[in-house]
């Protein structure tokens, strides 16, 4: 309710496109809903070829998918809506980075060292598992088993809730105390090890250079921090987005698009100055409402809590407002998208779930038929990212901003006695002394700590170490004026996997109608993501539709809107259901009226209703239904019905 408000108050802020509120049902209907229609949804997902497996005439490989033509329409559809969401409405820039990317850049990151899941094994065969995946099938099994006593089931619900966040001692243990061994073969499982997720390759023909396909596309973004900012005309905050593949070598990749090794992010990266981490636009979202799963509800294990982002922010639950606008934009594009309100929630990580240099974080999860599922991650990524790049490359990664009024700061100045260390360090002082000049406050607070404490400092530059004594140096707190701080920049970045939205709006918007003759399935996927906005049907296969489909589609297709024709020789109830099945939201009709008087029966797929509307107006109101500029409602009232028969609906 308070975010159709925001959304009326911020008709702009919420960009093009209306909520929809049809059939929403709580939260354990929509589950039981989705599971129990899990065979159907698949079945009609691959017979109408949204994805399959790739290469699958030699057998498919696991976590590798083709979109096929409405789903590459749909993929499409959703990066134009996630671009005009956040690109355009937050004025952010837009980068296009390689796939490719050199060894350093990654051990700089940290992926090189961390990247990694843990793995256990079947020694005999060689089939692995994710640990912390198997050890959520298994306290599953155990909870549902009946003779499982409820002290029982309470510590595995825990177990579950934290399963990504043990060590590999811990998993060991859990494993060991609960019996768990290999699916299938029921040999012990071996001890859980740590695997790095990424492919590596050789970049050119030495052999010499290392590189690995990028696991995630925010690098591209912080190597080229510099470049950007100057871009920006070093002013901060800024945004920096990129969609572009990730690639991942998925332990044991499953659900579909869900667990896959190479799918399409659209990340962003907000630099801002980590003293002030408010945002601009904050008031627009600070009265909405959303689903609050924090570490505190999953501690004590009861539901998310519903207050507002105001409050949020001000009991510090949300670290600040940057990321609660963040969660609050995305949550506004997952409703554009057709996702049902009470299948969205927001989970925090638990402290021991965080990376060490992370604040916050929080993941906008999706209920399906599996469960809830992780689709986007916000994260407070802190300095940490470009300090890093800037220690390993040795470049200036720093931003500056200048105060309103000079202002009297403490700093250490080293004092050195040039003539003792010239004769002391020979031609290597210059270095020295460029060395102090680079030097951060907390670097020469230790190194005065040191003089006065220990009377001498071991200074390392590079590989040389040169040991600094009493007589050479006196550092000393003094004052001095300063117009502008210099700071690496906080990031707080929104990550988006694209294939599991789109998965998820697949099953969000799989319906059954039972209001007509044979029970069938459909799909309502919002009208401006559909990835076909319109199916031209003639009729019958009388030539005298011919000119009108043709000009049909030129009217359409001049509008920018995507069309197909089907002339098959079906029945037009056929012919509906199969629109219907993939999604088409309108379908117009050439009959033997059409003929006559050059109008169109104009259908929606949600109410199955028609109007009759002269040919020549077609394009223009699909354009406005599409864009929501216009209601079904609208066009009702404008147009006649056309009354049709239930059998051929
Ligand atoms: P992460 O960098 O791990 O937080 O991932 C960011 C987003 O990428 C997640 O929220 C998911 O939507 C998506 N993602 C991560 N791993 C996979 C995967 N193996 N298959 C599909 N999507 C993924």
């Amino acid at each position: 309710m308070l975010i159709r408000k925001a959304m009326q108050k911020f008709p702009s802020f919420c960009g093009l496109y209306k909520m929809n509120s049809q059939e929403e049902l709580k939260e354990g209907e929509l589950e039981s809903f989705l599971s129990a229609h899990r065979p159907a949804i698949d079945d009609l997902l691959r017979r109408r070829f949204f994805y399959r497996p790739s290469f699958e005439i030699y057998g498919g490989i696991s976590g590798l998918f083709d979109y096929g033509p409405p789903g590459c329409a749909l993929k499409r559809e959703v990066e134009d809506l996630w671009r005009q969401h956040f690109i355009l409405e937050e004025d952010m820039l837009e980068l296009a980075g390689t796939n490719l990317t050199p060894e350093v850049v990654l051990e700089a990151s940290g992926h090189v060292a961390k990247f990694t899941d843990f793995m256990v094994k079947d020694e005999e065969d060689d089939r692995c598992w994710r640990a912390d995946k198997l050890l959520v099938e298994s306290m599953k099994e155990i909870i549902n088993n009946k003779d499982t006593t409820e002290e029982v089931k309470e510590e595995c619900r825990k177990i579950k809730s934290l399963a990504d966040t043990y060590k590999e001692e811990q998993l060991h243990e859990i494993f060991t105390r609960f019996g768990i061994k290999c699916p299938g073969s029921g040999r012990p499982l071996s001890y859980p090890k740590p695997f790095n997720l990424m492919f590596g390759t050789m970049i050119g023909p030495s052999g010499r250079q290392k590189g690995f396909l990028r696991p995630e596309t925010a690098q591209g973004i912080f190597v080229n921090f510099k470049n950007l900012y100057d871009y920006n005309r070093n002013k901060l905050p800024f945004a920096v987005a990129q969609i572009g593949l990730g690639f991942r070598n998925e332990i044991s990749p499953r659900d579909g698009l869900l667990r896959v090794r190479e799918f399409t992010m659209a990340e962003i990266e907000y630099f801002v100055n980590p003293s002030n981490k408010d945002h601009h636009k904050f008031q627009n979202v600070a009265a909405m409402v959303i689903p609050l799963f924090g570490q505190e509800q999953q501690e004590l294990q009861t539901p998310p809590i519903y207050i507002t982002l105001e409050e949020a922010v001000t009991r510090k639950i949300i670290n600040n407002q940057t990321l609660a606008y963040f969660m609050a934009r995305t949550y506004l594009f997952l409703r554009a998208c057709g996702i049902k309100a009470e299948g969205i929630r927001f989970r925090q990580h638990m402290k021991d779930e965080m990376a060490h240099y992370s604040s916050d974080c929080w993941d906008a999860e999706i209920l399906l038929s599996i469960g809830w599922v992780e689709v986007v991650g916000h994260a407070d990524r802190s300095c940490y990212d470009l300090t890093k790049h800037a220690e390993k490359s040795k470049k200036n990664l720093l931003a500056a901003e200048t105060y309103p009024q000079p202002r009297i700061v403490d700093f250490i100045d080293m004092k050195p006695n040039k003539g003792v260390m010239g004769a002391a360090f020979k031609a290597k002082n210059q270095l020295i002394l460029a060395k102090f000049q680079e030097l951060s406050e907390l670097e020469k607070a230790s190194i005065k700590h040191a003089i006065e404490e220990h009377g001498e400092y071991e200074l390392t530059i590079g590989e040389e170490s040169f040991k600094l004594t009493r007589d050479m140096i006196k550092p000393e707190v003094t004052q001095k004026s300063v117009s502008q701080e210099t700071f690496y920049p906080s990031v707080i970045e929104p990550s988006f996997g694209i294939g599991r939205i789109i998965y998820s709006i697949l099953e969000h918007a799989f319906r059954e109608r039972t209001n007509v003759k044979e029970a069938r399935s459909y799909l309502y996927i919002p009208p401006v993501i559909a990835p076909v906005k319109c199916c031209v049907l003639p009729l019958s296969k009388n030539p005298d539709f011919d000119q009108f489909v043709d000009q049909l589609k030129e009217t359409i297709k001049r509008k920018s809107l995507s069309c197909e024709v089907d002339d098959s020789s079906t029945t037009i109830g056929k012919k509906y259901a199969r629109c219907d099945e993939i999604g088409i939201p309108f379908a117009v009709t050439v009959d033997f009226q059409t003929v006559s008087d050059h109008t169109v029966t104009l259908r929606e797929t949600l109410s199955m209703t028609q109007v009759r509307i002269p040919l020549e107006n077609v394009g223009k109101v699909i354009q406005k239904l599409v864009f929501s500029q216009m209601t079904w409602e609208n066009v009702q009232c404008t147009y006649p019905a056309f009354a049709t028969e239930g059998s051929t609906n």
